[in-house]
């Protein structure tokens, strides 16, 4: 029973929620992880500026790891 991914959310009684967590979700059926609970795959409803969308992230990160490839390169060159 411990195995298992815990909820882990702020109750009211303090303390955090000790429920299993959904599968593929962090949180129990209680705090949010209930199905179809939660925004689509890929929904633009409260689209602002797209920084966060999962394009966005991907570059960021492939530009994160191009920086780090770059870095290092450099490093062995001194
Ligand atoms: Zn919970």
């Amino acid at each position: 029973m411990l195995a298992s991914p815990r909820c882990g959310a702020k109750t009211r009684s303090s303390g955090v929620c000790r429920s299993p967590a959904v599968h593929g979700k962090k949180r129990c059926r209680m705090h949010g992880g209930a199905h179809r609970s939660g925004a689509p795959r890929a929904n633009q409803n409260a689209r602002k500026h797209g920084l966060f969308t999962r394009d966005a992230i991907a570059e960021r990160r492939q530009i994160r790891a191009l920086l780090g490839e770059a870095r290092k390169l450099l490093e062995e060159m001194k």
